[in-house]
């Protein structure tokens, strides 16, 4: 699946969060090392301070959060051994929630590998931890503590991405359901405007599908529906995007095809479907409607543009392929020869 944009949200709310905790809650601490004479220590706080809130303007206005997660993790890290090494105590206290943060912030094996360091680092300072009972009792209770943090990031990362699989698919084809087309079909315009590569978008209906439910059963319909989902996947390349739309109208946005190729893509999979999908002896076919991107067009236009097709279809007699009139507009600016879309 295309990077997941849920769990991009979910990052960046972590950020924002974890950055206005480390704020407001070190700020203080900082203005009071000043004000006690502790200058090194005063510094090292609002240089943390200051670099977690500037990566988390930075982080608010790209849109990007892995590099500042990262950045704020090893800020942090550093920091509260710095501050162990200056102040004492109070940088041993600080190792406990940056554990937490650590595994919350950046990935499993980043944060294992920061937090042995600083478990490590502090563990071997004698100014805070002057006898090995102490050592021993910070060592056990950090690497505690990171273990909890270790096993709690895995279960909401594996759950999470669990939820969003059952959310965003079609459980009785497996193909992605319409509420995840929205979204890939705008990602996919954003790619093809970026790379000036042409992408298509089909949109397909079976034919007469009420008679064969009428004739053999709700359950042999079910599984009309998964012969042509399976046909589908075994006739598309990895990057190609299939959906079922709702009933059995299904879509399939393929990157990197011009309209010469999705009519190929388009011809392939109808002739395949009606030599290959059967309801009993009964032939399966379907319509098939295709329409190419126009850069600057909406994600609205552009379905739109391949249901009419499809609806032309039907009209037309059915089990056909119909490119839509305004994919011609399309096809006179894509820039690339004709893509490599088609895996048969
Ligand atoms: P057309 O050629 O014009 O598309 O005719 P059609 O009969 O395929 O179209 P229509 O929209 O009249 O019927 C669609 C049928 O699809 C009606 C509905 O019962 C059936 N259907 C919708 N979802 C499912 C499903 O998940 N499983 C099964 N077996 N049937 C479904
Ligand atoms: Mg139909
Ligand atoms: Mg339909």
């Amino acid at each position: 699946m295309r990077g997941n944009l849920k769990d991009a949200d979910f990052k960046m709310a972590l950020i924002v969060a974890f950055g206005a905790f480390v704020v407001i809650g070190v700020t203080p601490f900082a203005i009071y090392r000043f004000a006690a004479g502790q200058r090194l220590i005063g510094i090292l706080d609002l240089a943390i301070v200051t670099t977690i809130g500037f990566g988390v303007l930075r982080a608010w206005r790209t849109g990007r959060s892995e590099r500042t997660a990262l950045l704020m993790a090893a800020m942090c890290s550093i920091g509260c051994v710095l501050v162990a090494y200056l102040g004492g105590l109070a940088g041993v206290l600080w190792v406990y929630p940056v554990l937490l943060a650590n595994f919350l912030l950046v990935p499993r094996l980043h944060a294992a590998v920061l937090s042995a360091l600083v478990i490590g680092s502090v563990a071997m300072l004698d100014s805070v931890l002057a006898t090995l009972l102490h050592k021993a009792m910070f060592s056990v209770t950090t690497v505690e503590v990171s273990l909890f943090a270790y096993v709690f990031a895995w279960r909401s990362e594996s759950q999470r991405t669990q939820l969003e699989a059952v959310a965003a698919h079609d459980p009785l084809t497996g193909a992605s359901n319409r509420r995840n087309m929205a979204a890939e079909l705008k990602a996919a315009m954003a790619d093809s405007e970026r790379e000036r590569a042409p992408v298509g978008l089909l949109v397909f209906d079976l034919d007469h599908f009420k008679a064969i439910n009428d004739s053999f059963g709700h359950e042999a319909g079910d599984r009309v529906l998964v012969q042509v989902a399976e046909l589908v996947r075994r006739h598309t390349r990895k990057q190609d995007r299939f959906f079922r739309l709702g009933g059995e109208e299904f879509g399939l946005l393929v990157p990197g095809a011009d309209t010469t190729v999705l009519r190929r893509i388009a011809e392939t999979l109808r002739s395949r479907v009606e030599s290959e999908v059967r309801c009993g002896e009964r032939v399966v076919t379907m319509s098939v409607g295709l329409a190419s991107y126009c850069p600057g067009e909406s994600a609205g236009s552009w379905q739109r543009r391949a249901d009419l097709a499809m609806y032309q279809a039907k009209r037309e007699g059915r089990n056909r392929v119909v490119v839509d009139a305004g994919s011609k507009h399309a096809a006179a600016r894509e820039t690339k020869a004709p893509g490599d879309a088609a895996k048969s």
